[in-house]
């Protein structure tokens, strides 16, 4: 078994953007400026955004932090994207995500201007991702082709299940492994909470990819042997023996179902260090087109 290291190779991943924004910088060209919005004071929505402003700041980016409380209207918050779009100095945009009740996600998405879109969310970006178009995609996703591509894991003709549906995870990563490409070219299954036989199907699966947001649900027995498993989740589980008081817990149960496999990402360490990784790496392409 071969642990996939996301923090490894997102760390090599932003070595390498660092190198290329030293040189746009020594050419007089124009540093990649990022602008995140954070609605509110969730705690986990809190550290992502930390954590993208602080990549951004290793990297050499200019980043733009922009906080509302979790109150604010939907009109204000639009106005707000609207006037970042018109922005010349910005060149990536991302609004954190879940929102509060009252501003509908949909909205937010849309009024991005795909340009600016380095969540890869907006309906054109999807599009374009589907017909295999450049385009900026999915983070997450994005983030583990680079993992697979990294490890030069062959995925061509092999038995692909993917679990959960998401906009931003399941569905997307669902395209991308069946596409035409170096990192796709699976048979792709994908799998929900209207599943039926969902244990048979994982079964069968050479490449296992759990991103539904239950800890540990992925066990032992749903786990063919050599299996490749990417797990997605990320969930904040009461731990009163840990300082924070919660500790973060995967989709897989990663103890009994690590050794069963070929490869596994370990979370934390895993996919969500390649998730910023990948948002950096568009933040860079939205420079460059
Ligand atoms: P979501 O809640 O939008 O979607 C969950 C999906 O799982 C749904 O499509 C649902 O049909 C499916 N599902 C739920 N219960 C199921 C069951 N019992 N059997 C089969 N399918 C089931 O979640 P999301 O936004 O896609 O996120 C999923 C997980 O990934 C969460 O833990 C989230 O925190 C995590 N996440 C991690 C990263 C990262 O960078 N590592 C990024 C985004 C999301």
């Amino acid at each position: 078994m071969q642990i996939l290291d996301g923090k490894l190779v997102a760390q090599a991943v932003k070595d390498d953007l660092k190198q290329k924004v030293t040189i746009l910088k020594q050419e007089g060209k124009k540093t990649p400026h990022l602008a995140a919005i954070l609605v509110g004071t969730n705690g986990a929505s809190e550290t992502y955004v930390a954590s993208k402003v602080k990549t951004c700041e290793e990297i050499g980016y200019a980043s733009t932090l922009i906080r509302f409380e979790d109150t604010v209207d939907e009109a204000t918050l639009l106005s707000k994207i609207r006037e970042l779009n018109e922005d010349a100095e910005v060149d990536g945009i991302l609004v954190q995500l879940p929102l509060p009740k009252q501003i509908s996600e949909e909205k937010v998405i849309n009024t991005i201007v795909a340009e600016k879109d380095v969540d890869g969310f907006h309906p054109s970006n999807i599009g374009k991702m589907v017909q295999g178009q450049p385009a900026y995609i999915p983070a997450t996703p994005y983030g583990i082709l680079l993992l697979l591509d990294h490890y030069k894991i062959e995925t061509k003709g092999k038995h692909a299940v993917v679990i959960g549906r998401s906009n931003i995870v399941g569905r997307p990563m669902s395209i991308l492994l069946s596409q035409n490409s170096p990192t796709g070219n699976c048979t792709v299954t994908l799998c929900h909470s209207h599943t039926k036989n969902l244990k048979e199907l994982c079964l069968q699966a050479d490449i296992l990819v759990a991103a539904l947001g239950r800890p540990e649900f992925l066990t032992v027995d749903m786990v063919k042997e050599g299996a490749i498993v990417i797990d997605v989740g990320i969930t904040r589980v009461e731990d009163k023996t840990k300082k924070k008081g919660y500790a973060i817990k995967g989709d897989v149960a990663y103890e009994t179902v690590a050794p069963k496999c070929s490869y596994i990402t370990p979370v934390p360490g895993g996919v969500g260090a390649m998730t910023i990784a990948a948002l950096m790496q568009n933040t860079y392409q939205a420079v460059i087109r």
